[in-house]
């Protein structure tokens, strides 16, 4: 088989397939591997992870996006240790009950660490199964997913489930792409797509929704070397990372207010372009949740995306001006 070489196939224990998954999702595996690497060695096993702060947890995810993902490992995590003295479990019924595990993941689990009878369909085996049988229904519907499973189902009957399951998955990440490669498809006899010169039809999707976009003022508040930064609170996306203050317009700028790079960030259907202003003040002020830090500070904090790269371009202006 082709498979890839990838850290979480090498020492495929269940914490590290189930950590492989979760960073996996949305997310291109060249772009986790680093991110994989990290996380590994910061928390190594289960109850590491457990023990460790919530900030400490997002910095080890900052840029990777979606940081609801690194929550629900931790939360998980945290449980595993409560109910199981951190050990996952073997059953489908037992993984699903941990927060955060749905059925994707613990088919994983199931299928590439204990190596059992388990089907795990991602974006990948979605794709080439409803190419290979020309499945005419949306891939966002349950019902697709449904269809799919008990498809897949009679493969893994077959043949070693397991190997059967990586297989199709590196089918989807290698040959069976967005773009696919029909031509070095090893199953492309029986594919219905192909069959059909059909295959640009498949998946069947729903429209996208159109892009939404953003802008705001970020102000980066300085009081000799120290920085105003404040962390997301309550249920909103960016919760517990720290951003700079930042508004959708403001009525004037600060008296000195040095203009930095513009930032774009993307995430969902928004695209969010953000004009970050250096503002030196002569004295420094409150400002209700937020805190002042210095650099060194600063960078050990986990921040959202776009107040990330603007932490990053403020490194720059400091340095370079210095
Ligand atoms: S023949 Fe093409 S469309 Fe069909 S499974 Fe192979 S790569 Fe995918």
């Amino acid at each position: 088989m082709n498979a890839r070489k990838l850290p979480w196939r090498e020492d495929c224990t269940p914490y590290r397939v189930w950590v492989s998954e979760v960073m996996l999702q949305q997310t291109q595996a060249v772009v986790v591997i680093p991110y994989f690497h990290r996380w590994m060695q910061k928390f190594p096993v289960i109850e590491s992870l457990a023990l460790a702060s919530k900030e400490e947890v997002l910095k080890m995810w900052e840029g990777l996006g979606y940081y609801s993902r690194a929550l629900r490992l931790y939360e998980g995590a945290q449980w595993l240790v409560r109910n199981r003295n951190g050990n996952l479990p073997e059953t489908r019924k037992s993984l699903e009950e941990i927060p955060g595990i749905g059925p994707y993941t613990a088919g994983a689990i199931l299928s590439f660490a204990f190596k059992k009878k388990a089907a795990a369909i991602d974006g990948n085996v979605l794709r080439v199964l409803t190419r290979f049988y020309a499945i005419e229904d949306c891939i966002s519907k349950l019902l697709t997913h449904r269809r799919v499973g008990e498809l897949l189902d009679v493969h893994l009957e077959r043949r070693s489930p397991f190997v059967t399951m990586e297989a199709l998955i590196e089918l989807g990440a290698l040959h069976c792409k967005k773009e696919p490669e029909c031509h070095l498809c090893p199953i492309k006899k029986g594919c219905k797509a192909f069959a059909l010169g059909k295959v640009s039809e498949f998946p069947k999707r729903k429209k996208r929704d159109k892009i939404v976009k953003l802008t705001r003022i970020a102000l980066i508040y300085q009081y000799k070397d120290l920085f105003l930064v404040h962390r997301v609170e309550g249920a909103r996306v960016m919760s517990g990372l720290y951003e700079f203050y930042s508004s959708e317009k403001i009525d004037s700028l600060p008296k000195r207010a040095y203009p930095l790079d513009k930032v774009v960030h993307s995430y969902t259907k928004y695209r969010v372009t953000i004009s970050p202003y250096l503002c030196p003040l002569q004295h420094k002020m409150n400002l209700s949740g937020y805190k002042w830090l210095d650099q060194e500070s600063l960078l050990k904090l986990p921040f959202s995306a776009g107040h990330r790269k603007i932490l990053l371009s403020l490194l720059d202006f400091l340095s370079s001006s210095s």
